[in-house]
């Protein structure tokens, strides 16, 4: 029987894929030699078979590629949540419990050469000293951290490391009684003095939510150029983060006895919130452009 070209062309796809025999390999290469007509078949069948392999690969590694992209962004997400919570902890266990005056808590000794040596005893977690020329006001607090888990050693502190004079030492509470005289002499007796909380972090957060409002406007119209949203977006969420962050720290309240602290907390917890907002807008984004494209 005379091989045809018509039996050759049955046979290319096996011969294709591998899985024609021994015999009928041969019989085709031993055929394609001497035609070409069945070269040139052979030939264009191998490029349309690699041309569906390709765009077949294309979406499973575009899947493959959004799948880790998304596992990624999952790790990020939840690393900056714990982070966020940790910091909150943190700010939570170490935040001052202030102490009403007693003389366990503290002591005050005045030398002969002038030095006034006050010693905070291991209930104390921390102290904050106000100076006002001759007179010094001072409160002492303590924290779930120094009370659970590791309480503070007894410390003393030189108040006027220079010999300045000190006629006066007053503790004030955080309650809005008057201060207690605990150590001198009352400069004015029966005047009534109060140590007032800051308000500092109470104008941080006004001019934070001012800025987050003024910034959104901008955002707001230039929502149509592409290029200045994204940058208006990052600037629109400082600000934002910031007042979310003071709100977790501080709750509603811009009162603050302890103002430092609370603002290295505030400061320190905008980075995971700041992150967390960027990446939460880049996941809708994301969700919305999925969903146009599936209608
Ligand atoms: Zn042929």
């Amino acid at each position: 029987m005379k091989v045809t070209c018509d039996v050759i062309k049955d046979l290319l796809p096996l011969y294709l894929e591998d899985l024609a025999s021994e015999d009928s390999r041969k019989l085709i290469e031993g055929h394609i030699e001497t035609c070409t007509n069945c070269k040139v078949e052979l030939e264009s069948m191998k490029e349309f078979k690699e041309i569906p392999m390709d765009t077949n690969i294309g979406p499973l590694k575009k899947i493959e590629r959004k799948l880790l992209r998304d596992k990624v962004q999952t790790i990020v997400f939840t690393g900056l949540l714990v982070l966020a919570f940790a910091i909150l902890g943190m700010a939570y266990i170490t935040a001052p419990e202030y102490l009403p005056y007693s003389e366990d808590i503290m002591s005050i000794k005045g030398y002969e050469d002038g030095k006034v040596i006050i010693t905070f005893r291991e209930e104390v977690a921390g102290y904050d000293i106000n100076r006002y020329g001759d007179s010094y006001s001072l409160t002492a607090w303590s924290s779930l951290w120094n009370k659970y888990i590791q309480k503070n050693d007894k410390r003393s502190i030189v108040l006027n490391p220079e010999g300045e004079e000190v006629k006066s030492i007053y503790y004030y509470t955080t309650d809005g009684e008057e201060d207690i005289l605990i150590y001198g002499i009352d400069p004015n007796p029966g005047g009534g003095q109060r140590t007032l909380p800051r308000l500092v972090l109470g104008y941080y957060l006004i001019l934070s939510i001012l800025l987050t409002v003024l910034s959104g406007f901008f955002l707001s119209m230039f929502r149509k150029n592409e290029r200045i949203r994204n940058i208006l977006e990052k600037v629109f969420l400082l600000p934002l983060s910031y007042s979310i962050s003071h709100v977790f720290i501080k709750g509603f309240t811009g009162v603050s006895y302890s103002a430092q602290r609370d603002l290295s907390g505030i400061l320190l917890l905008i980075i995971p919130i700041y992150s967390l907002l960027i990446i939460g807008i880049r996941v809708y984004k994301r969700y919305r452009v999925n969903r146009k494209q599936k209608i």
